[in-house]
């Protein structure tokens, strides 16, 4: 069962109030990337439980571990990210010299106290002396996610601190993003007044959200939301720029450019959020004016493809012709070794060309191009016209 207002999505209902109740209409099915997260949350709560909560023998262990990893999921950097994870959990106990902190994993926790209905689960909450760390594991690889002022673990905070400020003086509270697939990690503290504050000041708006009142507002925080794709307010902003004001001079300035890439990056993700909507209605059978479901092109294949060796073979085929030995890739052979133990093995024969020049938001981490470098790398050798 779900919470209307869910921690994780927490980003978009303080944002935009109705999205929470809007988003009910939508399925709730799982992406490819979510159940692989799901994977690596297992196995990394597999690893913290022996480590810190639950000893238990190496057989037992395996037997655990071997279960998941019969998931077709499974990849080897999920064992080696989520033991870069357990360390990073040890890091934080150690930190405490002379006592044993207590540990609690995939914890349950209840923020109603401030949303109305609201509950989560927290990957890993540490507590020791007045300290009390919430970590979060993010196993997505595109979206980084930033500890600061982060309302999910805030929300995952306020409730830890219902649950255990009975036993616990607690008055410090560390916020964690473990996000190894993007090589971040981020840590926000807060004291645990403001943090209360905090959560007496967004009562109302959680309320409005409950009730699904008040003003659809875009931004960011819409890339996610389940009513994304029908949205009206996302629609009316994504319109806007069939109607962008032309005027003179002739030529677009650098300015205008830049404003209209942003919005053209967030209409392509609508529009085929869209596409991806009607057609799903067309095939309930729903219509949508000016479209209509068809069969895509279809493959062929064969139903066994052993008999028809046989058969070919049978038929005087050499069964040599019949294979191709292709090189695996670079990347297919570091996923069957792992991170860990490509770079062991194969770290002096890799070489990295430069990227090409890419454009990104100018809020990527990554280094802007120095203007000599981004020209000579475009323009290569054909620079000598
Ligand atoms: S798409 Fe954006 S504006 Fe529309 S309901 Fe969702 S969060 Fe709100």
């Amino acid at each position: 069962m779900h919470a209307v207002l869910s921690a994780s999505s927490a980003h978009r209902w303080l944002e935009c109030t109705p999205s929470a109740r809007l988003e009910e209409q939508f399925d709730d099915s799982k992406s490819p990337s979510a159940a692989e997260g799901t994977l690596a949350h297992s196995i990394a709560e597999l690893k913290v439980t022996k480590y810190a909560i639950e000893p238990m023998s190496t057989r037992t262990f395996n037997s655990r571990y071997n279960k998941l990893k019969k998931s077709e999921l499974y990849i080897a950097d999920m064992d080696t990210d989520t033991e870069e994870y357990l360390d990073y959990i040890k890091e934080i106990m150690i930190s405490y010299k002379y006592i044993k902190p207590f540990v609690a994993v995939e914890k349950k926790v209840d923020f109603s106290k401030y949303v109305q209905d609201g509950f989560g689960t927290a990957d890993c909450i540490i507590i020791a002396n007045d300290d009390m760390h919430i970590v979060d594991l993010k196993y997505g690889k595109k979206n980084m996610v930033m500890a600061r002022e982060n309302p999910q673990l805030k929300l995952y905070a306020l409730g830890a601190i219902e649950e255990y400020s009975l036993f616990y003086n607690i008055q410090n509270v560390h916020l964690h993003i473990f996000q190894p697939r993007m090589n971040n990690i981020g840590q926000f503290d807060i004291s645990v007044s403001d943090l209360q504050n905090w959560g007496e000041s967004i009562k109302e708006i959680a309320q409005m959200a409950y009730m699904g009142i008040g003003n659809q507002v875009t931004g960011e925080h819409c890339r996610f939301c389940k009513a994304s794709a029908i949205c009206r307010a996302r629609a009316n902003e994504n319109l806007e720029l069939a109607k962008y004001e032309f005027k003179t001079p002739p030529l677009l300035t650098n300015d205008e450019v830049g404003a209209i890439l942003k919005q053209a990056e967030d209409l392509a993700d609508w529009a085929k959020k869209l596409k991806e909507y009607a057609l799903s209605e067309t095939l309930k059978g729903n219509s949508i004016q000016g479209w209509k479901a068809v069969a895509g092109r279809s493959t062929r294949a064969f139903t066994n493809i052993e008999d028809v060796f046989k058969r070919l073979i049978d038929s005087g085929i050499d069964e040599n012709m019949l294979y191709e030995k292709k090189p695996l890739t670079l990347t297919a052979i570091e996923t069957l070794l792992g991170k860990k133990e490509f770079e062991s093995k194969l770290s002096e024969f890799i070489t990295k060309s430069e990227g090409k020049p890419a454009l990104v938001d100018e809020n990527d981490k990554r280094p802007a191009l120095k203007k000599e470098s981004a020209i000579d790398e475009f323009l290569g050798g054909n620079n000598n016209e």
